[in-house]
């Protein structure tokens, strides 16, 4: 195959910079609003909309060629993708959040404790590492309301601002990993495609370039 399958967020926090960077990079296309598939009209690239948490699996699995993920949902799935290039938007943090009367002095104050996320794989890789143990709930969504309803005493979740923790009574009080859009790639490109992705690549350079 002489195209490579690029696969972007459908909807959600890395969708209008991806496709934003895509187009920087001079490559022109025209994706009808719902629509799932988009083909480039300038670039051998067609473009496969999904969520992010199915991303790196399809990438590994060679549905998509490519992909753009934040390196949280990269580090969570564990899947067998190359991490191509960071890509400087969408940055975040992932953090301990605990009730902000809490005088949270260090990591080993979660020993014992019950953790609301839905990264229960790095922050059960991050307690390791720390010799804590602690009862990780995995949870897919609004895991800030968590403390208040009895779930659990802290949660891990992503964090830019802090308001969403500050909203819930809850404040940052410790960071596991720090995050921004990285694009991978599957493991199987023919050499055509590798040639492809070194043209997509240099693009994209030359764009983070012109912004320094
Ligand atoms: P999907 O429906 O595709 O599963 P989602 O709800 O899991 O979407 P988003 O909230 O759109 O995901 O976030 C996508 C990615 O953007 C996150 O995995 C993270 O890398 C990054 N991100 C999340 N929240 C923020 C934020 N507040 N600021 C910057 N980047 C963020
Ligand atoms: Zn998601």
């Amino acid at each position: 195959m002489n195209t490579l399958k690029i696969a972007i967020q459908k909807s959600g926090r890395l969708s209008e910079d991806s496709l934003k960077l895509i187009k920087e990079c001079g490559i022109k296309f025209s994706n009808g609003k719902g629509k799932l598939k988009a083909v480039a009209d300038n670039f051998p690239l067609e473009f496969l909309f999904l969520r992010d948490d199915d991303i790196p699996g399809y990438v590994e699995d060679g549905v998509a060629d490519l992909g753009i993920v934040g390196e949280n949902v990269l580090v969570e799935y564990e899947k067998d993708v190359e991490l191509v290039k960071k890509l400087g938007f969408s940055k975040c943090r992932l953090s301990i959040g605990v009730d902000r009367n809490w005088d949270y002095k260090d990591i080993s104050e979660l020993d014992g404790k019950s953790i609301a996320t839905s990264y229960p794989k790095i922050l059960e890789n991050f307690l390791k590492g720390k010799n804590i143990k602690a009862e990780i709930h995995e949870i897919s969504g609004s895991v800030e309301i968590a403390p208040s309803i009895g779930l659990a005493d802290a949660v891990c979740d992503i964090v830019s601002s802090g308001s969403t923790l500050l909203s819930n009574g809850l404040k940052e009080a410790d960071v596991i990993m720090r995050s921004e859009a990285v694009l991978i790639s599957g493991k199987k490109l023919s050499s055509e495609q590798k040639e492809i992705l070194n043209q997509l690549i240099f693009r994209i350079e030359a764009v983070q370039a012109g912004k320094n």
